[in-house]
C-alpha cells in the first residue's frame, strides 16, 4: 500500500495504538503489585484523585498538565507518554508492513505483550506468568487463525498450529540451556525462568526458526547494551540485567524484518 494514501488510516491506528498504550500503562503499574487492572479508573497515586476525562487522553493529557497531577502537583512520570507513543508508533509499523490484514491485528496484541513484559521485567526484574502464559495461548490462537488467510485447509491449520507447538517447546529448551551452560560458565544464575517463559512465548508467535532469530538478536543486542553499560560504569559486572526487553526487541524486530534478515543471510551463504 502507498504509505502516502494510507495517512488517514496511519493517524487513526496511532491514536489507536497511543489508547492501547495507554491501557498498557495500567497493566505495567498493576499487574506486578496484584492490583486489578479493570477497577478503578485511572487515579494519581499520590493523592488518589481520579482522572478527568481529558486528562486521560493519551499523551495529550499528560502535555496538558505539564507532567504533574492536576489536583496535588505531584510529579507524574514522562514514561507513561512515552509507552503511550511507543504503542502508537509500533501500531504503524505493523500497520505498513501487514496492512489491513488479520495478521495485523495478531501483532498489535503480540507487540502489546511484548511492551508490557519487558517494562515489567525493567522495574521489577520478573516476567509475571499471568502475561507469558496468556501470551503464549493468543500466540497458538493466532496460528490458528491465520488460516482464515490461507482459505481454511486443514493441512494448512494443523501445519500453523504445530510450527507454534514447536516453536514454544524450542524455545523453554533453548533457555533451559542456556542457563544450565550459562551456570557452568559463569557460576551464577544468568537467565530468569520468566525469560524461558517469554521465549516460549515467542515462539508460539513466530514459528521455532524466527524465534532463533529473534534470540540471536536479543544477545546480540544484549552482550554489546550490556558490555557498553559495564564499560561506562553504569553496570556493575555481577550485576543482573532484565533480559526480557531484549527478547522483547528481538521478536519485534524479526516481526517486522525477520524475513528479510533470513533471506539475506540464506542469500549471503548458500549463493
Ligand atoms: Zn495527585
Amino acid at each position: 500500500m502507498d504509505l502516502l494514501q494510507m495517512w488517514p488510516l496511519t493517524l487513526i491506528v496511532f491514536a489507536l495504538g497511543t489508547s492501547i498504550g495507554s491501557f498498557l500503562n495500567v497493566v505495567i503499574y498493576r499487574i506486578p503489585t496484584g492490583l486489578s487492572i479493570l477497577w478503578p479508573s485511572s487515579h494519581c497515586p499520590y493523592c488518589q484523585s481520579r482522572l478527568k476525562k481529558w486528562e486521560n487522553v493519551p499523551i495529550f493529557g499528560w502535555l496538558w498538565l505539564g507532567g504533574s497531577c492536576g489536583h496535588c502537583g505531584s510529579p507524574i512520570s514522562i514514561r507513561y507518554p512515552l509507552v503511550e507513543a511507543v504503542t502508537g508508533f509500533l501500531f504503524m509499523m505493523v500497520l505498513w508492513k501487514f496492512g489491513m490484514t488479520i495478521p495485523t491485528l495478531g501483532y498489535w496484541a503480540f507487540f502489546s505483550w511484548l511492551l508490557a513484559l519487558s517494562m515489567i521485567d525493567l522495574d521489577t526484574m520478573t516476567l509475571p506468568n499471568s502475561l507469558t502464559q496468556s501470551g503464549l495461548v493468543l500466540g497458538l490462537g493466532f496460528q490458528l487463525l491465520t488460516i482464515v488467510e490461507s482459505k481454511f485447509q486443514l493441512s494448512n491449520l494443523v501445519n500453523n498450529l504445530v510450527i507454534g507447538m514447536i516453536g514454544a517447546v524450542v524455545g523453554l529448551w533453548l533457555f533451559d540451556l542456556i542457563s544450565i551452560l550459562g551456570s557452568i560458565v559463569f557460576g551464577q544464575t544468568v537467565m530468569g525462568g520468566g525469560d524461558a517463559k517469554l521465549a516460549a512465548m515467542i515462539g508460539a508467535w513466530l514459528g521455532w526458526k524466527y524465534l532463533l532469530l529473534a534470540c540471536f538478536l536479543a544477545c546480540t543486542m544484549g552482550a554489546f547494551i550490556g558490555g557498553s553499560a559495564i564499560a561506562l560504569g553504569r553496570l556493575e559486572r555481577r550485576e543482573p540485567m532484565p533480559f526480557g526487553p531484549f527478547l522483547a526487541m528481538g521478536a519485534g524486530l524479526t516481526v517486522i524484518w525477520g524475513h528479510d534478515i533470513l533471506s539475506t543471510y540464506l542469500k549471503f551463504f548458500f549463493s
